[in-house]
């Protein structure tokens, strides 16, 4: 296979670099060794930053933060719940950061009204009545998954190839540069030769890993932060404490439910990333001086994700953009045609695209100006589902008695589904379970897969997607990957419906949902 660019990794920043590049006429590939969002840009909080939390510890960040969520607010608003955010403190709180926060936010530019408590309690009353400081601030909530799939799907589009569960394993270098990438298909062994004439690392933590391969070099760190679903959303706003940033400091409303997080573990390696009761007992243990329901309420699941931080970038011409990521031209490695954007934010991952493709462009010779920071990003039909009420209105509107419900804590019926699954026709591959339930709100609701995943898997046999016992395989996998989000918030209500879950799937298929021992006491 040829190309002009080859892009390593389906995360936001790989997707909107492949955007990016093929709004200016680049062709590109881009390979991805899971699937779309499968690293940090499924793990992470969903908080498009206003800013604020970066104006005290870095205020240029909170700059970069707050003028591309004014772009993103603007140009991909349907990806975007315009919520607006409070920062407030409770008593304990440091009374003189809480003071001076507003001027924190006029110097890194950033609009910040003060409120009066009682003011701030009456716009979220989840608010504790112990809160002595707020400020109201410009934050929203951002879907990641529909940014990453909207970006794809319209490089896509404009000519470029998605490869999905495609790893890159190795390259063939001569001299200084890159001729070619060798890449396998996971689920077949296939081996697949990409020829590029740039070579694009967004891999986010795992960037490291291939600049390595390339024969570069990045000392990388690995942050994995741990976060909490909440059953139902217990505010409007996105509510951060009003205080430097730390462990477990924001609820952010993603739809229908509440995120709370953030850990911040050092980790030394990449696999089996999966949160831990200990950061769950801090997340709550953190933010419910601030919000004292989120001791009793429901969680529904926990996940974990890895925050890439690059420890120094080699020699001076190698280009270190801001504090808040990191792209590099790999000169100092003797790499003429390969290029690493890494760290960095989701919020600003339209800066760290456009950066990235100036670079990859120059390199090209192509002189086309970057169109993202004035284009609206399109909205692909089918990777609307991933908005929570979407599919209940759409199916509510449709009236279609023979439209059943697959879901029905979600409200997702079999014409949403099949608009996933024939979606993946055009590549030629055929999406897994797992593949459907990061397209859309399947497995996402109180039940966390127990019905949906019987019914969707029946479906799939319907279709004639499953053979054998193809079908039971897949739906372990699906579970799996839910259990493990549920396996660290196991008490009350959750408790009783993964209960629940174990006697139908066990009971019924014999699925061994927990079969291995790296549960943590
Ligand atoms: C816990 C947590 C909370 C966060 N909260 C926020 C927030 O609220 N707001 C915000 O703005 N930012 C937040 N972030 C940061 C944000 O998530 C990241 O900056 C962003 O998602 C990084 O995207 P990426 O595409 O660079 O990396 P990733 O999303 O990690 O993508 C890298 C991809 O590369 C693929 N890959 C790896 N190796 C190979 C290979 N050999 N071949 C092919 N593909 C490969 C991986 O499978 C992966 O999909 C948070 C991060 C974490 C961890």
């Amino acid at each position: 296979m040829r190309t002009q660019v080859l892009i390593i990794g389906g995360g936001v920043t790989g997707t909107g670099i492949a955007r990016d590049l093929a709004l200016r006429g680049v062709h590109c590939v881009l390979a991805e060794a899971r699937d779309i969002n499968a690293g940090a840009s499924g793990g992470n909080h969903g908080l498009l930053h206003s800013g604020g939390r970066y104006v005290f510890s870095d205020p240029e960040a909170a700059a970069e933060c707050r003028e591309e969520g004014l772009i993103l607010k603007r140009l991909a608003p349907h990806c975007i719940e315009n919520t607006g955010g409070i920062f407030a403190a409770v008593e304990g709180d440091d009374e003189q950061y809480a003071a001076d926060f507003g001027t924190y936010c006029a110097r890194a530019g950033l609009s910040a009204t003060p409120l009066e408590p009682a003011q701030a309690r009456e716009m979220e009353p989840v608010l504790s009545d112990r809160v002595f400081a707020a400020w109201e601030v410009e934050d929203a909530s951002v879907d990641p998954f529909r940014l990453s799939l909207d970006n794809m799907a319209q490089a896509v589009t404009l000519g470029s190839r998605f490869l999905r569960r495609t790893r890159v394993v190795g390259f063939e270098r001569e001299g200084g540069r890159i001729t070619a990438a060798r890449l396998v298909e996971t689920r077949t062994g296939r081996e697949v030769r990409v020829e590029a004439d740039v070579i694009v690392n967004a891999a986010g933590a795992w960037a490291g890993e291939m600049a390595a391969l390339a024969g570069g070099h990045i000392e990388m760190l690995y942050s994995k932060g741990t976060l909490l679903i909440t059953h139902s959303r217990m505010a409007k706003r996105v509510i951060n404490r009003l205080r430097p940033p730390g462990d477990g400091d924001i609820l952010v409303p993603g739809g229908t439910v509440s995120i709370l997080g953030t850990t911040s573990v050092r980790v030394d390696r990449l696999d089996d990333i999966r949160p831990s009761i200990a950061e769950v007992d801090r997340n709550i243990d953190q933010m419910v001086g601030l919000i004292p329901s989120l001791e009793t309420t429901r969680y529904v699941r926990a996940y974990a994700g890895v925050r890439p931080l690059v420890k120094s970038g080699k020699g001076g011409s190698d280009r270190t953009v801001s504090r808040g990521f990191t792209l590099l031209g790999h000169e100092e490695d003797g790499l003429e045609n390969f290029v690493t954007i890494t760290s960095g934010k989701l919020t600003t991952y339209r800066l760290m695209a456009e950066r990235t493709a100036n670079l990859v462009c120059e390199r090209l010779g192509v002189t086309a100006p970057c169109l993202t920071r004035t284009e609206p990003l399109p909205q692909a039909a089918e990777c609307r589902w991933t908005e929570p009420g979407v599919a209940p209105k759409i199916w509510l509107k449709g009236h279609d008695r023979d439209d059943q419900l697959l879901c029905e804590c979600e409200m997702v019926p079999v014409s949403a589904v099949d608009q996933i699954i024939d979606s993946f026709s055009a590549d030629g591959g055929a999406p897994r379970m797992k593949a459907i339930g990061r397209r859309s709100r399947v497995g996402k609701g109180s039940c966390q897969g127990s019905t949906c995943g019987m019914r969707l898997t029946g479906h799939m046999y319907e279709r004639g997607m499953f053979e054998g016992d193809e079908g039971l395989d897949a739906l372990r996998e699906f579970i799996g990957e839910r259990w493990r989000g549920k396996r660290s918030i196991l008490w009350g209500p959750q408790m009783s419906q993964a209960e629940l879950q174990e006697a139908i799937h066990c009971g019924l298929f014999d699925l061994e949902l927990g079969n291995d021992n790296g549960m943590e006491e």
